[in-house]
């Protein structure tokens, strides 16, 4: 492409503003350039009294006295003679009239004709142009031929006297093939041949900036000034130009008669719009050319003037200063190219065009959708054809954006070489695959197999105080538990809990008969929603005296009375009673107060309510995510799990934190459900508040293997308190202002280190104070000190853990030091990050309907056949602990709360 056009913008020179500068014969004076002549709106014969600098809006329907220069604003107001005369400028022309709208001003120019005459007029017109011809046609008496304008050669026979023309209508580029008509020839050749007859041009898709048909031979142009004129998409208006008195005048009189006159306010609005006209259409032609090339590179059939094999660009460019800001272009598939429109963030999907942000649409099923079908086949309008108004956003978020919706469309493809596009017969492969995907996920879901992981929590500030009323900050940890629920066939319900250490290797596993459960006595009620979620204590009675009577071990017999009455309460709902087995295994410490119940009962309940299709993973195309998501919560790069499925399996969880610790406060459910920092105050209805901003932080999390009742240690203070109201209330309140402070520490951009080191000190001394420290956690402390690092402890204290922060910038060989030191000690540290996301579920490969490359063979692990199955099963046992995160990681596509 030669950038001749583009760079010739500023140079172009119309109007009749001279510049101020004395004319001489040296230094002539020279007219200003279009752009200059947009921005400024000057009428040496419309002074305003007090020298405004911008024009009033003279909103008024009548104006005083006899005889001035207005008297009614439908014949004539001086905010709109301000905006004509503007126009006209800009337009090359000596008179200006604006109007309602651009089919108003159409209707005004198209009341020039008289019954018998007839208009020859383009086939590929807009829309409204065709359906007020077609009204005249039935209405008025007028004869309109449509014939092919980008052929001056179809006009000529018309051209006789005979044929009483008396108007030629034009419009170039046309919309959306963006045909190019010799405005210029045409004129020349009709006014030859039938002089009366008038030019007109609807010049929308060019604006004056681009295209002024006056000087090419037109007599009247007019423009849809809710375009580009004004820019915003916040107006209707419409202008029309032209040279000759005697056709102004007429205008004139049509527009006081029918009182189409554009409206004071709105003459203002419009007035403002084309100051800036130039520089939005230069922006938004300059990226339409970016994305017309871009477009065309990849295949596909592109219609842009600016492409250098698009019809008739000789004569576009020898008529117009530049390419305009509309193209379209043909995937070759409709669908694809409804995938395409739908896909796209930053194109909106609007019809008409000329905004400052930029449109997708698709004209056969929007605004040509009023042509018929076999007419817009005859006109060569493909079906499939987008159209894209390009606006003056930054041309690389656009392009990112259409080559997104590209790809996610199946409209092209990745490859190790780049972008390729996908020719339709691979497009429909893609649909095909879409579809057999699709119906994989017919498959019910308890026959198959679930992975799912939910994160532990520490609390960073306001343990015990939180018991009076103070807010707690608590956030979700890196180390996880993770559940795999796997279908059987033989009538069996299996658990497998890996780290319930029952003195066998491999954890604790059982099997009941699903025959075997007592069934009846699951309440009748369990159909409705609530009565699953009030807690039913005679079914678990039940389980516990005759299912589970043989099991000693406490926490196997707990954890599997909670599996199993969940299991029975969902069944006797959907009246199935899938077998499967449910195993259950976790990087986090068990037992040491981080929440390594709650992402227990997190991820219990989400394996059964899948199970049972309580809830659903996304079908919609999604982004693969192989590994797992940073532990960020403000910016996850996976796909997201919906709102609605994270509250179903926080009802869910809490029943079964219930079930497993009798009066749960639901902080530990709600961060291993949503992951990120919470808030949480205790006997508050919304007690629960997501740290808007949490950024993750990396935490050493220390278990002195100290444990101690969390109940006594709570029950110490409430002693405390009792004994010394005054002092203990004190230390509380201070706890409260360690949080505040925290809390907006932690959600504030920056580092946070220092100033969270400092009130993680404070927390810690407070919490000495109240007499629930222990001398292991001060040991912790101590060795910590050493490399200048602060900790506390985490929880009430009952499980012997302590978190201490580690900058980003803490050196390595020291971390490495102080987790050696505290090895030595006999402490079980961990390094992990908070902040990072809750519930997760693997979407299996190909839950995506469009995925990105052509899909790989599904992981065969994760294929829900028994034989694999198992084998994932036995995999997930034998993994070690520092591995199993990545590995479970790795077995395909997850999703996140
Ligand atoms: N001319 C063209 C080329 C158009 O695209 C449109 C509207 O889309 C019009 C005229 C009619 O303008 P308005 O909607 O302002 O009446």
């Amino acid at each position: 492409m030669t950038n001749k056009l583009t760079f010739d913008f500023a140079a172009t020179s119309v109007g009749d503003l001279p510049t101020p500068e004395p004319d001489s014969p040296y230094r002539p004076r020279r007219p200003y350039r279009f752009s200059t002549l947009c921005a400024t709106v000057e009428n040496p014969s419309l002074k305003d009294q007090y020298g405004s600098s911008s024009v009033p809006i003279y909103q008024t329907a009548t104006f005083k006295g006899v005889g001035g220069e207005y008297d009614y604003t439908r014949s004539g107001n001086p905010t709109r003679s301000h905006l004509e005369h503007h126009v006209a400028k800009i337009s090359s022309a000596v008179h200006g009239f604006s109007v309602s709208s651009g089919m108003a001003a159409l209707d005004t120019i198209l009341r020039l004709l008289k019954p018998g005459d007839a208009i020859i007029a383009g086939d590929d017109l807009y829309g409204g142009t065709n359906r007020l011809l077609a009204y005249l046609r039935t209405h008025a008496g007028i004869t309109v031929h449509h014939v092919d304008t980008t052929k001056p050669d179809t006009i000529i026979p018309l051209l006789k006297t005979e044929n009483n023309i008396a108007m030629v209508l034009l419009e170039s580029p046309t919309n959306p093939l963006l045909k190019i008509v010799d405005i210029a020839t045409i004129a020349k050749e009709v006014k030859e041949r039938v002089p009366a007859a008038l030019i007109v041009v609807d010049n929308t898709m060019m604006s004056p900036f681009l295209q002024r048909p006056l000087e090419h031979g037109a007599d009247v142009v007019y423009d849809s000034a809710t375009k580009y004129l004004s820019g915003h998409h916040d107006l209707m208006a419409g202008v029309i130009t032209c040279n000759r008195d005697d056709v102004a005048k007429q205008i004139a009189f049509i527009i006081n008669a029918t009182g189409n006159g554009l409206t004071p306010f709105d003459s203002f609005l419009l007035l403002r719009g084309t100051k800036t006209l130039a520089l939005r259409l230069n922006q938004q032609s300059s990226t339409s050319m970016l994305v017309a090339r871009y477009l065309h590179s990849l295949g596909f059939p592109t219609f842009y003037p600016g492409l250098p094999d698009h019809p008739n660009r000789e004569i576009h460019e020898r008529i117009s200063n530049g390419y305009g800001a509309v193209l379209s272009f043909s995937t070759g598939s409709k669908d694809v190219s409804e995938r395409v429109v739908a896909a796209t963030r930053l194109w909106s999907v609007s019809v008409s065009f000329g905004c400052v942000n930029s449109l997708i649409s698709m004209p056969c099923a929007m605004s040509h959708a009023s042509i018929p079908a076999a007419t817009r086949a005859a006109r060569g309008l493909p079906e499939d054809l987008i159209r894209l108004c390009v606006g003056i956003e930054d041309s690389a978020d656009l392009l990112d954006d259409l080559e997104r919706a590209l790809i996610d469309a199946g409209a092209v493809r990745r490859t190790a070489t780049g972008l390729v596009r996908v020719q339709t017969s691979i497009g429909e492969a893609v649909q095909k695959l879409a579809e057999k995907e699709a119906a994989k996920d017919e498959i019910p879901p308890h026959e198959k197999q679930w992975v799912v992981s939910a994160p532990g929590k520490v609390i960073l500030f306001g343990e015990h105080a939180v018991v009076y009323g103070i807010p707690a900050l608590a956030a979700s940890v890196s180390l996880r538990c993770y559940a795999i629920s796997t279908p059987r066939t033989d009538n069996t319900l299996g658990v497998h809990f890996l780290d319930i250490d029952v003195g066998q290797p491999g954890g604790f596993k059982h099997e009941w008969s699903l025959s075997g459960l007592p069934w009846d006595a699951v309440p009748s009620q369990s159909s409705q929603v609530e009565g699953e979620v009030a807690l039913n204590h005679q079914l678990l009675d039940v389980i516990s005296s005759q299912v589970l009577a043989d099991i000693s071990d406490a926490n196997a017999r707990q954890a599997s009375l909670a599996f199993l009455y969940l299991y029975m309460v969902l069944a006797a709902h959907s009246g199935q009673r899938p077998a499967l087995t449910l195993a259950a295994r976790a990087t986090l410490p068990v037992g040491a107060g981080l929440g390594s119940s709650a992402s227990f009962s997190v991820c219990t309940s989400s394996s059964l309510l899948l199970v049972f299709g309580r809830i659903r993973v996304p079908s919609q195309s999604l982004p693969a995510s192989p590994s797992p998501p940073p532990a960020s919560s403000s910016s996850s790069p996976s796909p997201k799990l919906s709102d609605a499925l994270a509250q179903c399996t926080n009802i869910y969880a809490f029943l079964l934190e219930k079930i497993l610790h009798g009066t749960p406060s639901g902080v530990d459910n709600s961060v291993a459900v949503f992951g990120g920092g919470l808030q949480y105050t205790k006997g508050q209805s919304g007690g629960l508040e997501a740290i808007e901003g949490f950024k993750a932080l990396r935490f050493l999390l220390t278990d002195t293997r100290v444990p101690r009742n969390t109940r006594s240690l709570v029950a110490g203070v409430a002693e405390r308190l009792a004994k010394d109201p005054n002092g203990v209330g004190q230390v509380l309140e201070q706890i409260r202002e360690v949080v505040v402070r925290a809390r907006h520490k932690l959600g504030e951009e920056g580092n946070a280190a220092t100033v969270l080191a400092g009130l993680i000190d404070e927390n810690h001394a407070h919490l000495v104070d109240l007499g629930v420290s222990h001398p292991s956690l001060e040991d912790v402390r101590d060795v910590t000190r050493k490399y200048g690092l602060a900790t506390k402890l985490t929880g009430a204290g009952g499980g012997g853990c302590a978190v201490t922060l580690v900058p980003d910038d803490f050196s390595e060989s020291s971390l490495s030091s102080v987790i050696a030191t505290l090895k030595e000690k006999g402490y079980v540290p961990y390094l992990t990050e908070v902040g990072g996301p809750g519930l997760g579920i693997l979407i299996a490969q190909g839950t995506s309907v469009l995925p990105l490359t052509p899909p790989e063979p599904a992981t065969p692990e994760i294929e829900s056949d028994g034989e694999s199955g198992a084998q994932t099963v036995t995999l997930f046992a034998q993994k070690s602990k520092p591995e199993l995160g990545s590995w479970i990681g790795s077995l395909g596509d997850w999703a996140y709360v």
